[in-house]
C-alpha cells in the first residue's frame, strides 16, 4: 500500500496550528524562583508537558508523566523501542518582539511565538506525525516512545531523570534542530581559569566585568578605573580612538573617584564565536595598552595574547580538528575581575570533537598559563557523540528526507547539543529546512505553516520506516 503522507499530512493542519497555539500560549521556561516540590523546574514547563500529553490522551495514546520533569506518549508494542526526543519548554523570551511571545499569532502564514520553531512547532509536527501512523492504522512491529522534556534549554534535569526511571530507547532522533540531519555533537565543556593574585597597592582596575551566559559571546564588558592612578583625559582619549578604530561603540561615565569604560560587541551563540564580536577581549587588550600593576598585567595581558580573537583555542593550545566533526572552538565568554578579591577569573566555552578527553584539554590549558593561575572544569560536561553516516537509523532517515526534499547535503555534525546524545544511536532529524532563517532563540521566533505541514509527512514517513 502506497500512502500519500504529503495529502494525510494536510488534512492535518488545522488541528495541528491549535494544538501548536495552545502550547506556545503557556509560559515555559524554566523558573526556578517558583519551583516546588510538585513541580521542580517551575510551573510552566510542568504545564506545557501535561498538555502535551493531554494531547496524547486525548488521541488515544499512553502516556506517562514523570515527576513533572519529563514525560511520554507511547505507541505500539514490541522489544525495541524507538524514541523520539522533543522538548517543552523555551528560553526567555527577551526584548524586540512586534508581537506577545506568549500568545501565538498567525501573519503571512506563519505562526509566531516563543517556541513555534525552538521545539514546540517540530516536537508537535512529529508528534502528529506518529498520530498519522496510528489514525491510518499501519502495521507496525516496534513501541515508539515520543519523550519531551522540560529543561533542554538549561541543566536537562529532566530528561535525566527520565533515564533514571525509564527505560532507555534503542534508538530514536531529536526533531530539534535542522536537516538534513545531525549525527555528530561536540563536547561542551566550560573551563574555569582562576588567577590567585594578592592585592596591590596601586590600583588601575577597580573592577572588570563581562558576560552573562557561559554559552553566549558576551555583547557589552564595563571596567572600572580608579582615576587618582590615571590620566583621565588621555584614557578617555585613547579609548575614543580604540572604540572607533574597531568601529564598536562604547561609553564613558565618569562618577567621583571612578571612571567606567563601557564597550559594546556583539553577542552570539558559542558553538560559534567568530560570529560576535566579544566585548570583553576587546576591552581587556585596550586595557592592556595602559601601565598597570602586576596583578592586573598578569590578568588582562592573559585576555590579550591568549584569547582575544582566537576562536579555535590555537594560542590556548587546544586546538585540533576531527575530519568529520571539524575543528575545535573556543569562546571565553565571562569574566570576574575585582582589585580586592585574590582570585579572579575567566570561563571559557569549549565545543570539541571525538580525539581527545576534557582532561586533556585541561593539561593543555594549563601548559599556557602563568604560574599563579590553574584551570578547571567548571559545571556538567558534554562529551562528543557521534554516529555513523553508515547507520541504517541515520541512512533511513535521510532517504526520507531526500525523498521529500530536493537536497543530496550529507549529515553534519554541530557545536551545540542535541537530545540526541543521550543515546548511543540517537542524533538530530529536522525541523528547519536549508535556506530558512535561524530564528530560534531570537526575538519574533516564528516557523512556516507550510513547512510545519511537510513536516508532518516527513516525520510521519520516517517512523513508519523505523518501526514498521
Ligand atoms: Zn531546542
Ligand atoms: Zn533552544
Amino acid at each position: 500500500m502506497e500512502i500519500d503522507f504529503k495529502k494525510e499530512a494536510e488534512k492535518l493542519g488545522d488541528d495541528l496550528i491549535k494544538d501548536l497555539t495552545t502550547l506556545i500560549n503557556i509560559d515555559s521556561v524554566r523558573d526556578d524562583e517558583h519551583k516546588t516540590t510538585d513541580f521542580p523546574l517551575g510551573p510552566g514547563p510542568a504545564k506545557a508537558l501535561n498538555q502535551v500529553l493531554a494531547f496524547g490522551a486525548r488521541d488515544g495514546f499512553i502516556t506517562k508523566n514523570v515527576e513533572n520533569m519529563a514525560g511520554h506518549i507511547e505507541y505500539g508494542s514490541g522489544d525495541e523501542i524507538l524514541g523520539i526526543l522533543g522538548h517543552v519548554d523555551v528560553v526567555p523570551a527577551g526584548e524586540g518582539w512586534n508581537t506577545d511571545p506568549f500568545n501565538a499569532t498567525i501573519k503571512d502564514g506563519k505562526i509566531y511565538g516563543r517556541g513555534s520553531s525552538d521545539d514546540k512547532g517540530p516536537s508537535l509536527a512529529a508528534y502528529y506525525g506518529l498520530k498519522l501512523i496510528k489514525d491510518l492504522k499501519l502495521p507496525v512491529s516496534k513501541k515508539v516512545r515520543f519523550i519531551f522534556g522540560t529543561d533542554e534549554e538549561s541543566n536537562w534535569e529532566g530528561i535525566n531523570k527520565y533515564l533514571e526511571v525509564e527505560q532507555t530507547p534503542d534508538y530514536g532522533f531529536s526533531p530539534d534542530a535542522e536537516f538534513p540531519l545531525i549525527n555528530g555533537e561536540k563536547g561542551i565543556v566550560t573551563f574555569k581559569i582562576t588567577f590567585n593574585q594578592s592585592n596591590e597597592q596601586k590600583v588601575i582596575i577597580k573592577s572588570f566585568k563581562s558576560g552573562i551566559r557561559v554559552n553566549m559571546v558576551p555583547q557589552t564588558a564595563s571596567v572600572i578605573l580608579d582615576v587618582n592612578n590615571i590620566d583621565a583625559n588621555k584614557v578617555r582619549e585613547e579609548f575614543s580612538t580604540f572604540v572607533s578604530k574597531n568601529q564598536l561603540s562604547g561609553d564613558i561615565i565618569a562618577k567621583n573617584d571612578d571612571l567606567t569604560l563601557v564597550l559594546n560587541g556583539k553577542g552570539s551563540h558559542a558553538m560559534d564565536p567568530s560570529k560576535g564580536i566579544n566585548a570583553a577581549t576587546y576591552l581587556a587588550s585596550f586595557i592592556n595598552t595602559l601601565e598597570l600593576n602586576e596583578k592586573e598585567s598578569n590578568y588582562f595581558s592573559f585576555i590579550n595574547n591568549k584569547l582575544h580573537l582566537d576562536f579555535i583555542g590555537e594560542k590556548l593550545g587546544i586546538n585540533f580538528s576531527h575530519d568529520i566533526m571539524g575543528p575545535l572552538s573556543s569562546s571565553p565568554d565571562i569574566y570576574d575581575y575585582d582589585a580586592n578579591k585574590d582570585a579572579s577569573t575567566i570561563l571559557v566555552n569549549v565545543r570539541y570533537p571525538e580525539g581527545k578527553s576534557d582532561q586533556d584539554l585541561v593539561s593543555l590549558i594549563q601548559n599556557t598559563l602563568p604560574s599563579m593561575a590553574t584551570v578547571q572544569v567548571d559545571g556538567h560536561a558534554q562529551p562528543p557523540h557521534f554516529v555513523s553516516a553508515d547507520d541504517k537509523l541515520v541512512k533511513t532517515l535521510v532517504e526520507t528526507y531526500r525523498d521529500y526534499y530536493d537536497d543530496n547535503s550529507e549529515p553534519i555534525t554541530i557545536g551545540g547539543g542535541t537530545y540526541g546524545r543521550i543515546l548511543d544511536r540517537g542524533v538530530a532529524f529536522g525541523g528547519m529546512f536549508p535556506g530558512r532563517e535561524n530564528v530560534m532563540h531570537q526575538p519574533n521566533e516564528y516557523i512556516i505553516i507550510e513547512d510545519l505541514l511537510l513536516l508532518i509527512a516527513i516525520y510521519a514517513d520516517a517512523i513508519y520506516r523505523l518501526i514498521k
